[in-house]
Formats: C-alpha cells, structure tokens, sequence
C-alpha cells in the first residue's frame, strides 16, 4: 500500500519525497505508562514508558497506530496513546558517529545511568545511529528524544562497504596474529578513526607497515568519513626498537592517540624535541625514547656519514638517559656538530675517538659498533668476550668521539658538492676525486695540529694539503681545539685515537720509567688482542698527533690503533670490515678495565 502511494507521488506528482504519507512529521504527548510498541507484523517488540512527553510520530496509514522511530527502527503505537500538539521537538544536531545493533533484549534510559528512568524497553533487534558515546553508553534517539543505551546492550552495525572506523572506547586494544593467537600489541585512543581493510569474525583487519593488525568491532563504529591524517616525513636512518613498557604515542599537538605493546616492534622515523618520531597506523605519533630498548642499531658494514652518526649517538642518549650522556664539544670548519657520548656510570673515564683523518672514516664504525654493543649488554646486564660490561663501565666510563673531522669524511665520502668549501678543497687537492683525503676541509691534517712540540715538527708540508699540513699554528683547527678543551675538563686514565693504516699501535711519546713500562704494557697488551704489532719508538722532537698531545698533556696513556692493512691513500675497503670488527671488539671494554686500577 505504501510503495503504491510512493509510485504515484514520484511518477505523477514529481513532488518531494518528505510529503510521504509516513514522513510528514507530528508532535504528540505520549499519554499513557507502559505503552505496547508494535512492528509492521502486528508483533509487540517493546514498551514506551514516556507517558507526559512530547514525542515526534508519523501517521502511518493505519486507522488505529501511529508511526515512531525508535532509533531507525519502526515502530507502532496506538494511536489512542498520542495527543497531537503543536509544541515541537527539536532533532537533535549532532553528526551521526556510526550505527549499532541491539541486542533483542535491551533498554533505554534516560540518563547514563541504570538508576535513570527507563524510556524504552525492547525485545527485538534495534537499528540506532549512535551521537554520541558516554560513560559505557551510546546516545540514541527515541521518537525524537535523547536517550541511553548501554554498550553492553548492542553491537556495532558494519558492512563489507564499511572501511572506516571510529574509536569510541578508550584504550581498545589492537592485535597481531601469532601462531594463531590474537597478540596484544598496543591500543587505541577514544576519538580517533581508522581505515580497515575487511572484515574478519568481529575484528577490523587493518594493514600497517606490511603488518596486519586486528581490532575488535565492538569499541567502534562504522563511518563514511575517511580518515584525514598525516604521516611522518620519510625515515633517513630507520631504527628498529622495542618498548620495554607499554608507551603512549602522542599526536603532534599533544594528544594520546593510543599506546604500543611491550615488545612490539617500533620503527623511529626521527627524533623531535628528543622524542621519537613514530608512525602510528599512518599517523605521525611522538613517543617517549626511554621507553625503548635497541636491538642491534647500527649496521656498521657500510659507510656511516656524519649525518647518520649523529643520529645515532642522539638517539642512544634520548634512549638510555640512565647510563648515556651525549656533549656537543665543538664544531667543524663548517659548523658540523662534533659529538662525545659517554657509555656507563663509572667516575673514571677513558677516551676514544675516530675519524680524525677523513678518508680513514671505517674507524668511526669501530667506535659506533661498539657503542652500539656494549650499549646493548649493559642495558640487559649481560657478560659480552668475556667482559661483565656493566661492572665494568661502572667502575670506567667510555667517552666516544665517533667523527672527530666531519667536514673531512663527508668529503671524502660524498665529494664536494656535499660541502661547503668544496672548490677550495677541490683546488687544495688538485682533483675532485677525495678517496685520498685526511685533513679536515681547509687542508689542515688535524692529526698534525695537535701541541707536542708542535714547533719542532719538521712538516712535509707548508701549505694546506690533502695531508701533513699542520696548520699556521697548533691548535689552528676548532676540530683539534674541540678535543684539547674536552680533554683538559676531564681526567681520562687512557685515550685511544682510531686511525685505519698499516695494522700498528702507537705508544710512545718520550715517556721514561714507570711511565714507558705502563704504557708499553698496555700497547702490548693491544696488539694481543688485535693481533696488531707496536710501532718501536721514534724520537722525534717534536709531534701534532693527538695522542703524543695527550701523553704529554695528561701523563697516561695515549695510543694510536691503526685498523687495517695498508690500502693505500684511500678509504679502507668495506670487505675488510668484519676481521676489523673481530680485531677491535674487545679493545673498548679491555681498556676501561685496565683504566680502573689508575
Ligand atoms: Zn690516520
């Protein structure tokens, strides 16, 4: 009968379809307790306890029943109950946040509470557009009044068209599938919408990250809006970590979005304000850093620049604020930041730095991977070659100086164009090609700036050059003047200057005595553990290298370790890489130990 009238007022009258017989609306007051409530079949699905109220209805053709919504349900009343009036009732302007299902026994109450009056009792499955979820109940409407569902009381109504979602429950947990096992893996934040892409048994699939992730349906709700958010830039230096708690993520302006899981992997796309950059289901996400622990962070079989070295040494910091300290001690020629990262608590401390000769830049993966590891064994409290790590770096600190010459090792490993006295250095090395390159980016070979005599040195070179020029002056160089300043405020019981050529250990630097016995031993006992050989003493009367500086400065021990075979004036060759590793692995830890005893 009504699917005739609505033919004849499309085809013939081409009128609007609000002038329905059953869509022009009413208002009445509800007269009457316990109302009996009545689908199209004449069957009672439920009972209307708001006798006094205005209600909006329908006629809905019927000579003895008026239409009225419950939610999107329809549902009849006599029409002996209702009393037209001419008070309206306002519709509600809130945006729909999804739809729900009832269960077929539910109730209505007028507040958010059980204790509230009941308004609609029903004992059939309900459609209701939900605006608004509060206090464990969703916001419904009923015959044009407000009134509250429990959650408990409904599920949410989702198609397979569906592929957005809204979270409507605080902390809603997200899973991982594992051997058949849903894997909590973290939650997500009330207020926030998601992008699914099905359906399965209950659960949102959801891809992120080449990971699928399943969130249970109920705790959201269906939404035609897509979700509108904005990822984090792309990651240069990707790293790998694993909260050892459960971590909130943030969005950019501060808002809890949702939290990872204990032992769910993270990827750290940067760091901003020493948080980490994180992308949280296609949102960029801001967690705090020293709620994640490091697997293996550097892959020190490629070549590491400065950018990613600073990187690293940033995010160790911002990691392990417990036992890391990371100190900006100075600046390059060009402004590049030279960074010195203390690994453990201990009140002694030794000193290691690399890269002070910029084609030598292999030296900077020595010191990093060993950052890198002991960090990793301190943190889990585990022996590593033999070593209690963190006994031992809690009797003897490290300080690592990973790029001593940063404008030096981005020439040589990126060319001139990377910096910014590029042509000078071209014109100072007769060639754009840099493999050849020790000195830092005016030509000044660092490792001959340094103050042991600096006047009695006899140099290859009065003029800038691509080595062996010891500058106008010693301590010429902000480079060489960084380290000098961050040793002279420090005591360190050993300093060991990473250089890349010929397999040897430096040690000597006029020491007599006591003295020359210690350090001799100490050499000795590098070459054993390097397999390296001692470089028999020189006598020359006067030296730039840092290490003779530090001998006659401090008084303790300074050496030179020289990693690799002899390749030539150029870069050492990535291949040889893991028998240096193997070579130098202990010597960090070794060198701490023998510090304590001074
Ligand atoms: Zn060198």
């Amino acid at each position: 009968m009504r699917r005739l009238i609505l033919l004849f007022t499309m085809s013939l009258c081409f009128l609007p379809l609000t002038v329905m017989a059953d869509d022009v609306l009413f208002y009445g007051q509800v007269l009457g307790e316990e109302v009996p409530a009545f689908n199209e079949a004449d069957e009672q699905i439920g009972t209307l306890n708001i006798n006094g109220r205005n209600v909006t209805y329908s006629d809905n053709g019927l000579n003895d029943r008026v239409l009225i919504h419950i939610g999107n349900t329809n549902t009849y009343i006599d029409r002996q109950f209702i009393q037209q009036s001419t008070q309206e009732v306002p519709p509600s302007s809130k945006v729909p946040l999804g739809s729900v299902k009832s269960l077929n026994t539910f109730t209505i109450f007028e507040k958010t509470s059980k204790e509230s009056t009941v308004l609609f009792t029903g004992t059939d499955e309900f459609s209701f557009e939900v605006l608004s979820v509060l206090n464990g109940y969703y916001e419904v409407e009923v015959a044009g009044l407000i009134g509250f569902l429990p959650v408990s009381q409904a599920k949410p109504l989702f198609t397979d068209e569906d592929l957005y979602f809204n979270v409507i429950q605080d902390s809603l947990p997200y899973y991982e599938m594992k051997n058949n096992v849903l894997v909590k893996r973290g939650s997500f934040s009330k207020g926030t919408r998601y992008s699914r892409v099905k359906e399965s048994a209950g659960y949102h699939v959801v891809k992120f990250d080449t990971r699928t992730f399943y969130v249970p349906e109920q705790g959201t709700l269906a939404t035609k809006v897509k979700p509108v958010v904005k990822g984090p830039a792309k990651a240069k230096f990707p790293i790998k970590v694993l909260p050892e708690k459960e971590v909130d993520v943030l969005n950019v302006n501060g808002d809890k979005i949702g939290t990872i899981s204990r032992g769910s992997f993270v990827d750290i796309y940067s760091l901003v304000k020493g948080k980490a950059v994180v992308n949280f289901f296609g949102q960029e996400g801001r967690a705090d850093m020293s709620a994640f622990v490091h697997t293996n962070l550097l892959s020190p079989k490629k070549n590491v620049s400065h950018a990613e070295m600073s990187y690293l040494v940033q995010v160790f910091a911002a990691m392990y604020p417990e036992f890391m300290k990371l100190e900006q001690i100075g600046k390059s020629v060009e402004g590049r930041p030279i960074y010195a990262i203390r690994l453990g608590n201990g009140k002694k401390e030794v000193l290691f730095d690399a890269s002070l000769h910029a084609r030598e830049h292999m030296s900077t993966n020595v010191v990093m991977e060993m950052l890198d590891t002991y960090g990793f064994h301190y943190l889990n409290k585990t022996k590593y070659a033999g070593f209690n790590v963190r006994s031992s770096l809690d009797a003897v600190s490290i300080w690592f100086v990973p790029m001593m010459n940063p404008d030096g090792v981005t020439l040589v490993q990126s060319g001139a164009k990377a910096v910014k006295n590029g042509s000078l250095a071209t014109r100072i090395n007769g060639s754009s090609n840099f493999a050849r390159w020790k000195a830092n980016v005016r030509g000044v070979d660092l490792n001959d700036n340094f103050d042991a005599n600096w006047n009695k040195v006899k140099s290859s070179t009065k003029k800038p050059a691509f080595q062996g020029y010891g500058g106008p002056r010693a301590f010429s160089e902000p480079e060489s003047v960084a380290l000098r300043d961050f040793v002279r405020r420090h005591s360190f019981k050993t300093y060991i200057s990473y250089h890349s050529s010929g397999q040897v250990v430096y040690w000597f630097q006029w020491q007599k005595g006591a003295q020359a016995a210690r350090d001799i031993t100490l050499a000795r006992r590098i070459t054993s553990l390097t397999g390296y050989s001692i470089v028999p003493p020189m006598y020359l009367p006067g030296s730039g290298s840092s290490a003779d500086w530090f001998i006659h400065e401090k008084k303790m021990p300074g050496l030179t370790i020289e990693i690799s075979p002899y390749v030539g004036n150029r870069p050492i060759p990535l291949k040889y890489w893991d028998r240096i590793w193997k070579q130098n692995h202990k010597v960090g830890l070794f060198v701490a130990q023998d510090a304590a005893k001074r």
